[in-house]
């Protein structure tokens, strides 16, 4: 289980994209670390500060003794002497991440690996589909632009990401397949080899009307699944499951409120009517949820007022309605 741990923990540091400082690790993940290899590396941090090594609650400033040595000034704990290993952290050497998905999903060399955005990466192509990986889902929801700059006609889009908490099923439409990393691969012999097939996304429970089949929501739309923010499943009622489906049947083309309100059947004037939260409702999960999913999912177009969108079905938008 050592090496399935091991992989779990290079996912989880490429997840946060930050170094770690060694004093936080628990004692199974430091007793990981020989296991990692040339996967962790060691990360250059910021000296003047230090997590106190005596309680780790505090970040603190760091001052020399006086005698060649350096100290914390921590509010509880006082002045803590400072060794070497207090201030090493680690890093996961992303570069190594890459290079080791590409020879597991069998990418030709000759083509480099092109940094699309901030967190996502195109990595190749393997077996003539373009392979994507992001640091996390939610970028691409609210980015599909990045999905369409590699799209080629007539083939899938493969994209790996770090598991969300929350999203089973397929979280793009079709023409996207995705990997989950922890899932697809698998830390082995100081590389990296792929588990799964891209294209077979984890099977929706049968039985569950919450399963996300379109993107976030269920088959019937009363159901989001956002991969941040509430836990579990978000129940709608069925004015917003109307807007979401509205929104979604546009294929994340912008449209005036009327239009939306019109195709979703509503006497309402604008989408975000049916999401407003009354006042006796305040911090109820059921009134708050939805409307932190509208917050989350529906972009009002810049620029151009009274113009909405949905990102995430974009996606999507090479199926049918
Ligand atoms: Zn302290």
């Amino acid at each position: 289980m050592v090496a399935h741990d091991a992989w779990q923990f290079v996912c989880r540091l490429f997840a946060s994209g930050t170094p770690l400082l060694r004093a936080t690790l628990s004692p199974r993940e430091a007793a990981l670390l020989p296991h990692l290899g040339r996967a962790i590396q060691a990360a250059v941090i910021d000296q003047s500060f230090v997590l106190c090594p005596h309680c780790l609650l505090h970040r603190v400033p760091v001052f020399g003794d006086g005698h060649g040595g350096r100290l914390c000034r921590c509010p509880d704990c006082g002045p803590v002497p400072l060794v070497p290993q207090d201030t090493a952290a680690i890093r996961l050497d992303e570069d190594w991440l890459r290079r080791k998905l590409r020879l597991a999903l069998s990418i030709e060399s000759r083509d480099g690996i092109d940094t699309l955005g901030d967190g996502v990466w195109r990595l190749g192509d393997s077996r003539r589909s373009p392979v994507l990986l992001a640091r996390d889902l939610i970028r691409l929801w609210r980015e599909p632009a990045l999905l369409d700059r590699v799209r080629v006609a007539g083939g899938p889009i493969r994209v790996i990401t770090p598991k969300p908490r929350e999203t089973r099923g397929a979280p793009f439409g079709p023409g996207v397949e995705w990997l989950a990393l922890e899932d697809g691969f698998a830390f082995y012999g100081g590389g990296i080899s792929f588990i799964s097939t891209p294209g077979e996304p984890p099977a929706p429970q049968a039985g569950d009307p919450t399963t996300p089949v379109k993107g976030p929501f269920s088959a019937d739309f009363r159901w989001v699944t956002l991969p941040e923010g509430p836990h579990g499943p978000i129940r709608l009622t069925e004015a917003q499951a109307a807007v979401f489906e509205a929104l979604w049947s546009f294929k994340g083309e912008p449209r005036t409120a009327e239009q939306i309100m019109r195709r979703a059947g509503l006497d309402s004037d604008k989408p975000i009517d049916v999401f407003k939260v009354k006042a006796r409702d305040k911090g109820k999960p059921e009134a708050e949820g939805p409307l932190f999913a509208y917050r989350a999912l529906v972009q009002v177009v810049q620029g151009r007022p009274g113009l909405y969108s949905i990102s995430c079905a974009a996606a999507s938008s090479h199926a049918p309605a």
